[in-house]
This record gives C-alpha cells, sequence and structure tokens, in this order.
C-alpha cells in the first residue's frame, strides 16, 4: 500500500516541488530528517467535498479562498490533507475536478471515495468477487485491488433460470432459448460499491448467491447451515439531497432491502464482513494513513498527532470523526498502558490490522461542521431535524443522536481552516 500511494509523486511536471530547498530541489528526506522545521505541522485536515468545497460541480468561494491558505509562498501545500467523500467515482476524476477548483495540486490518491479502504481488505483482493453498483464498477474494484471480479449480468447469463421477476426473460426462458454455464465459478465474495439499476433483478440474485455459498446450481439443504458469504458494503447513506424536492434513495436504502429480505428468508441477519464509507471508522483509518503519506512527501517529519475533518453532514461526517475519536481514545488507553490494542468496534466495523499502512500515530480528531451544505444553523427545520426524530443510519450504528455534535460550528471552509491554525497557533492567519 505504502508503495502503492508513494508512486504517485507529489512533484509535479510544472515545477512544484515537494521540498524547502532554496530551489536546486536536491533536498532529501533524510535532510528533513536531520533538522526539524519547528513551523511544521503536526496536525492533518481532512474535507467532504460536496457542501464543503462545492456544490454540486460549483466551487463555493470560500473554498477558494480557504485553498490558498493551505499553501505556502511557493504555492506548495504546506499542511497535509486529504478528501473524503462517500460518492462513488473513479479518484483520478475527483482529483482533477478539486484541483480545477482549489487550484492546488490533488492526486488521486488524495481523494477517498466510500469504497477506497477496500484497498485494505487484502484477503478478498484475488477471490471471485461479485461486484454491484453502476458505471465504472468493475474498474473502481480493479483501482482497489480486486483482480477476479464478475458482474450480476455474469451471473445472469451462468444461471438464467434465476431471474424470474424480470418477465422478459421468463418468456425467453419458456422458449428454451437458455442455457446454463456449469462452469461459472463460485462466487466467493460480495462487494456492493452503490445501489444498482433493476433492484429486483440484484435483490433476487444476490439472495440466491447468499443461501447457495455462492454457487446456486442445488437450492441450499439446510438455511441453518449455509455458511453466508463475505459481503463488503460501501456507503450506508440512506438517502442523499439532489435537484428533486425532497430525498433520494442512496445504497443503504438498497442494503436495508437486502437485509430486510435475508431476515425474512432465513430468519438470521444478514452480516457484513466490512462496511466501509463514512460514517465508518475504517474509513478515517484509511484517510489517517493518507493524511500521513502526504505530510511525507510535502517534507513534514513530525508525527501528525491530530486530525481534523471538515463536513457539512452531522449525521455522515461528524458522527463519523466522532467515532473515529472514540475508537482512537480506546486504542491509545491501550497503548498508554503497555497494552496490545484492542478494539470493541462490532465485527463489520472492525480495522483489519494493515502492515502496509503508516503506523498509526494520530490520537485525537476533532470534527468542524459547515454551514455551506445540508447542514443549516440557527434554521427552525432542517433536514438534520428529521433525522434526530428518525434514525437513517445504518443498523450497525448505534443511533446515538450526540455523536452528531462537532467540535465546533463554523460558517464555511476558510473560517473553519482559520479555526484550526489558530487553535493550533499554527501562523496565524490575519483577517
Ligand atoms: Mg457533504
Amino acid at each position: 500500500m505504502r508503495d502503492l500511494l508513494q508512486a504517485t509523486t507529489y512533484r509535479s511536471d510544472d515545477g512544484h516541488s515537494t521540498d524547502t530547498s532554496d530551489g536546486n530541489g536536491d533536498i532529501s528526506m533524510r535532510d528533513h530528517e536531520q533538522t526539524p522545521q519547528s513551523d511544521e505541522p503536526d496536525f492533518g485536515i481532512l474535507f467532504d467535498v460536496d457542501g464543503v468545497l462545492a456544490r454540486g460541480s460549483t466551487p463555493l468561494s470560500a473554498a477558494v479562498q480557504a485553498a490558498r491558505l493551505l499553501l505556502d509562498s511557493q504555492g506548495n501545500l504546506k499542511v497535509p490533507v486529504a478528501f473524503v467523500t462517500n460518492a462513488c467515482n473513479r479518484s483520478h476524476d475527483k482529483a482533477k475536478q478539486i484541483q480545477d477548483w482549489l487550484k492546488l495540486e490533488v492526486t488521486p490518491d488524495m481523494v477517498i471515495h466510500a469504497p477506497t479502504p477496500a484497498r485494505m481488505l487484502k484477503e478478498y483482493h484475488h477471490k471471485h468477487v461479485l461486484v454491484i453498483g453502476q458505471e465504472h464498477r468493475k474498474e473502481i474494484a480493479e483501482d482497489l485491488g480486486f483482480v477476479n471480479t464478475c458482474t450480476i449480468e455474469d451471473v445472469q447469463e451462468a444461471y438464467p433460470l434465476l431471474d424470474m421477476v424480470d418477465h422478459e426473460n421468463r418468456n425467453v426462458v419458456a422458449k428454451g432459448i437458455f442455457q446454463d454455464d456449469p462452469n461459472f465459478p463460485r462466487i466467493e465474495a460480495i462487494l456492493l460499491i452503490g445501489e444498482p439499476i433493476l433492484w429486483e433483478t440484484h435483490l433476487q440474485l444476490l439472495i440466491d448467491l447468499l443461501l447457495t455459498e455462492g454457487k446456486p446450481s442445488n437450492p441450499p439443504e439446510s438455511l441453518s447451515k449455509v455458511k453466508q458469504l463475505p459481503v463488503i458494503a460501501c456507503n450506508m447513506d440512506l438517502v442523499f439531497m439532489h435537484q428533486a424536492c425532497m430525498p433520494r434513495f442512496g445504497h443503504g436504502a438498497f442494503l436495508v432491502c437486502l437485509e430486510a429480505l435475508y431476515k425474512k428468508i432465513t430468519g438470521k441477519e444478514m452480516e457484513y464482513t466490512a462496511l466501509i464509507g463514512k460514517p465508518c471508522e475504517i474509513t478515517y483509518r484509511y484517510a489517517e494513513h493518507v493524511i500521513n503519506d502526504v505530510a511525507k512527501r510535502i517534507g513534514i517529519t513530525r508525527k501528525i498527532q491530530k486530525l481534523y475533518f471538515i463536513g457539512d453532514n452531522p449525521n455522515v461526517d461528524i458522527v463519523g470523526a466522532n467515532l473515529y475519536d472514540r475508537y482512537l481514545k480506546e486504542i491509545w488507553q491501550h497503548r498508554d498502558n503497555g497494552n496490545t490494542p484492542v478494539s470493541s468496534l462490532p465485527l463489520s466495523r472492525s480495522i483489519p490490522d494493515e502492515s502496509d499502512l503508516y503506523e498509526q500515530t494520530v490520537r485525537s480528531m476533532k470534527s468542524l461542521l459547515v454551514g455551506t451544505g445540508v447542514y443549516k444553523h440557527d434554521t427552525e427545520k432542517t433536514a438534520t431535524d428529521d433525522d434526530r426524530d428518525v434514525y437513517h443510519g445504518h443498523r450497525d450504528i448505534a443511533n446515538e443522536p450526540e455523536l452528531t455534535t462537532p467540535s465546533k460550528f463554523v460558517p464555511d471552509v476558510q473560517l473553519g481552516i482559520r479555526h484550526i491554525f489558530e487553535v493550533e497557533n499554527y501562523c496565524p492567519v490575519s483577517t
């Protein structure tokens, strides 16, 4: 992993340098280590994207101004930053978009999408994995390290008798025009990247696979003895705001359907091998790794000990930041007492030991909530009020309304960065 991230150099073709040499570009990381800079930050900043840096595809002016605060006089990044979004694009595209908005160099590995932490789930990378989502789903999975993937269309083709919710397929089958593929390899894991289209077909076939340990050519002998396939789900957002007057179904809505059907049919809860994306802790752990990588690339030698998360959604960004802060406190309590760190996270939210990640150095995470997105400060009725009345979070994340409280509310991201610099006494910015 470290190699993978480091393969993307921070040095740009247009002469931007990662080092602090006086222009010859020869200063090495070791030189930095010998002469630590006292003005180096020991913190990093994570940004949510939509509602913090932009609305849709339009950058917010506060974000454009905020970006200047992050650069030194040569235009180089002076504070390690990364971007964490629950969207599901290819990182190259999003990195270019953010770079164009903010006029600062953003490499693809600085952008963490909902599925990105699946890079850490290496034990599944070589298994035969069914990838669910929409456009680019196979490419996204391959970018993450999955090398043996298939789609629902492949499963449909291999088992043409399964999809009887599709009446067109029923007609085809009635004419006898179909052929099973007995050699189609067993599905060994399911990667749910995002909501698909044709939910009924997906729900039917996913349940078939879950009931047959990935080989739906024969019925299960006993539902109680079936070993459930590993299921990895990215992004649990139940709904999202778009241009309609009301929120739209998100991936979390699809998961609710799948979980409900599985439970109705088997009497058991569907288990997740991993839930990834905000607000789950694994995403913030991966973001910590990325911040450490960016810090190394821009020549920071101090340990990164604090992370700040700037987001616009209390139920996702802020809950996640508070959950990660809680996780960090638990882990460090064990470490500080000389014990092996043990976390009490449920299995679906556990963080795999990942030796390729940078060592965990962050001890706390603070959250800043901005008012430029879904959260409206001091208004009578907001989307978040509704969410407090009815819990929209995922089944495996307990409803704890107090976790939606940020460390601080700031009107916009620029004021957020100014606040962080002030708290950290770091290059205080004149107003
Ligand atoms: Mg947002």
